[in-house]
């Protein structure tokens, strides 16, 4: 089950964040996918990325956040599959729970992989993903690379495409820093 590993780590009795369905449902049609990064001030404060493949959310955590300077290769340490509807999770996971602390949208819309004859699983398996994100604070082209640092195969990086919507030395993290859904930093929300 594709949740599995989710739900083993939650409490649903105690922490607000969504059970999700069981049977995660194959959506399948269109090529828009849903996007989204939380940003998370857990023990330390990282940016979630997820993406959305057969009826899940793919999901890495990336420490420095996303970035839109394609110099810049952030790590992004792939994570267990979280449910469709964590997509519009904001709030607070209680003291003690895994991923304790404060969850924000900080940015959402949608993708599109950019295989050409691969399925974007087929994508992730070779471990190198490009996408088309439609986002409201990151736009144009991402690559997804795994790379096998310390011999581990859960480390990606996660660099923008040089294209219109790159900004060589713009720090978007810090320069937008608030929900796109509430307006919220993290720190604002209880
Ligand atoms: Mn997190």
């Amino acid at each position: 089950m594709p949740l599995d590993k989710y739900h083993s780590k939650r409490d649903f009795t105690r922490t607000s964040e969504p059970p999700g369905e069981s049977e995660p449902s194959a959506k399948g049609g269109g090529t828009a996918r849903l996007y989204v990064i939380q940003k998370h001030h857990a023990r330390t404060l990282h940016y979630d990325l997820r993406l959305e493949d057969d009826g899940v959310l793919k999901s890495w955590a990336v420490p420095k956040g996303p970035s839109l300077d394609p110099a810049e290769k952030h790590l992004a340490v792939a994570v267990e599959d979280h449910p469709l509807e964590y997509g519009d999770f904001e709030g607070r996971i209680p003291e003690g729970e895994y991923g304790a602390g404060t969850v924000i949208v900080w940015d959402r819309g949608t993708f599109e992989p950019l295989g050409e004859g691969e399925t974007f699983g087929e994508m992730l398996a070779r471990g190198a993903a490009k996408i088309l994100i439609s986002g409201e604070k990151l736009r144009g082209g991402f690559a997804l690379v795994r790379t096998r640092w310390g011999g581990k195969d859960n480390n990606w990086l996660l660099i923008k495409e040089k294209d219109e919507h790159a900004r060589p030395g713009y720090d978007v993290t810090g320069a937008e820093p608030l929900s796109v859904l509430s307006g919220r930093d993290v720190d604002e929300v209880e």
